[in-house]
């Protein structure tokens, strides 16, 4: 629509110096051509002065509107994304608030591309480019000409509708949206697959919000559907913000709990699924919390995961887990790794650096990682799990079972231990589907020469059925819930001294 062009660019003094000057030459000239010619007739002044005149009215004429023109354009790039050739954010602000002074309902959908930063990391800006032209080409082909659309910036666009029951249409609209976007974009010879997670909101004629107000609710909302999975649109409530709230409240506490030494470790047993002997110990994060209401770690982690404190908490984390498990002979540490430690860069430094400043051997040492850690970003993931294994730490995939892991997958990643989850184990024990897909996936793993421990045994016929499916190694509850360091070093010292350490008496995490 607008061309790229080179205004033409004159100030308020040049708009008058420089018709003067072109009317001052064009006389001079005139003159000078009289003067000098005795067969031209001498003009008379006022004609002289008319010309002058027109030439100077022409003269502005044209500035002026190549000025109007050049304003029209600077303007223009103001609400237009010059990229997409979408309407911007300026735009959707404006467009907002008179929707709303008509009176009409107005519904917004904020779309967010769930991979594209990816994108740009593998393939670079230029790719990231195309694929954002694509996408705007589906978002304005899922508008039609129903719903106006938008781009925010980065890999954010919106839509908006207005009218009687704009919410309802604009939801159907984001789902067809979806669809499309869950095939892969084909970009020269390359196929992108780049999904989108939707946030929904709307101001109504009796509860009006400003245009910023509605961008926050639909926000929220988006990154609603980001945390449920993705690939899904969510309407605004109310209780998000709430939610939003409690997750800061959280995030306060934790770096205050970091600070205040308020963190601790349990560990866990595992046991060789043959002998029964303790052969592992799994790191479990535990936050003492004085009078406040407990919280676990499937509650505290995810919010030190989006704040990043996952950073410095995982790292002390790691440290006082080898610095106790340096008291446990032969005995495997497994520690927990996040998503966003896999892909801090700093990760496999730190780790190195813990390792050389303990001396705790590298082979003893075993980190858990889960699915989603990899998925989000694979090529990164691989990287660090090779400058990882490199050091001689291995590498288990856990709770294996709940997610969509492939055999590409597996054999991709090459886990040294597979870590089947609890849920599957249970089902094991009740459905014959379930039981038989533990079977194949316990071979799967053995086909890739991978260890295997069954997770979350809680149960004799548990314990027995992941035994008989081949299981190398047995964790949950049946044995040993998690423990005090202390109480594993009882435990350690009594299998080391050949007693059987599941008869001594040992204190409970909760007694300690
Ligand atoms: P996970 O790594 O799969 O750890 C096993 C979880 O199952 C632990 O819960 C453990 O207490 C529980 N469990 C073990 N055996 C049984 C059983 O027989 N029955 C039942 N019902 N539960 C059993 P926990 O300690 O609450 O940890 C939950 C999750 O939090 C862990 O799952 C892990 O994903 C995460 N987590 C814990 N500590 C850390 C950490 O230091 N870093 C990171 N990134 N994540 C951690
Ligand atoms: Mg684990
Ligand atoms: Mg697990």
């Amino acid at each position: 629509m607008f061309a790229p062009q080179t205004p033409l660019r004159l100030t308020p003094t040049g708009l008058v110096v420089l018709p003067l000057g072109l009317v001052a030459g064009a006389t001079a000239l005139v003159f000078a051509v009289v003067s000098q010619s005795d067969r031209i007739t001498i003009v008379s002044p006022a004609a002289l002065l008319i010309a002058a005149i027109l030439v100077y009215a022409a003269i502005l004429f044209f500035l002026g509107r190549s000025s109007i023109i050049n304003l029209r354009v600077i303007e223009a790039r103001a609400v237009i994304d010059p990229l997409t050739r979408l309407p911007n954010r300026h735009a959707l602000h404006d467009d907002i608030e008179q929707s709303a002074r008509r009176g009409d309902e107005v519904a917004l959908a904020m779309i967010d591309l769930d991979s594209f930063k990816q994108v740009n990391d593998h393939y670079g800006h230029a790719v990231g480019d195309q694929l954002i032209e694509a996408c705007a080409q589906m978002i304005r082909a899922a508008c039609a000409a129903e719903a106006r659309c938008y781009r925010l910036g980065g890999d954010e666009f919106a839509m908006v509708m207005s009218g009687k029951v704009a919410g309802t249409i604009l939801e159907g609209i984001s789902r067809s949206l979806l669809e499309r976007m869950a095939a892969p974009v084909k970009l020269e010879q390359r196929h992108i697959a780049v999904g989108a997670s939707i946030g929904l909101a709307r101001s109504m004629p009796d509860a009006r919000l400003t245009p910023s107000e509605m961008l926050r609710h639909a926000d929220v909302a988006m990154s609603m559907s980001k945390r449920g999975g993705k690939m899904r649109c969510t309407w605004f409530n109310e209780a998000f913000d709430q939610r939003r709230e409690r997750m800061r409240e959280i995030e306060d506490e934790i770096r205050a709990g970091i600070e205040g030494g308020e963190f601790h470790l349990a560990y866990q047993p595992l046991v060789d699924a043959t002998t029964g002997a303790i052969v592992a110990t799994e790191a479990l994060l535990r936050w003492d919390r004085g009078a406040r209401a407990p919280l676990g770690p499937t509650a505290f982690i995810p919010v030190a995961e989006d704040s990043g404190l996952i950073n410095p908490l995982g790292l002390w984390v790691l440290r006082q887990a080898v610095c106790d498990a340096m008291r446990w002979g032969d005995i495997t540490l497994s520690v927990n790794i996040s998503a966003a430690q896999l892909r801090n860069p700093d990760f496999p430094i730190k780790l190195g650096e813990v390792l050389e400043e303990t001396g705790f051997p590298a082979h003893q040492l075993e980190l858990e990682v889960t699915e989603t850690c990899l998925v989000l970003d694979p090529e990164v993931a691989e990287r660090t799990l090779d400058v990882i294994r490199s050091f001689g730490v291995r590498i288990a995939l856990d709770d294996f079972g709940t997610g969509y892991a492939s055999i590409g997958f597996l054999r991709r990643f090459r886990f040294e231990k597979l870590k089947l989850d609890r849920s599957l184990v249970e089902l094991a024990g009740v459905d014959d589907a379930s039981r038989a897909m533990m079977i194949a996936s316990i071979a799967l793993a053995r086909a890739l020469n991978m260890a295997v421990t069954a997770e979350g045994v809680e149960t004799e016929e548990q314990a027995e059925m992941a035994r008989l499916a081949g299981c190398d190694q047995i964790q949950g509850w049946l044995y040993y819930r998690a423990l005090p360091t202390q109480a594993i070093d009882q435990l350690i010292a009594a299998q080391a001294a050949g007693q059987d350490p599941a008869a001594i008496g040992i204190e409970s995490e909760q007694a300690a």
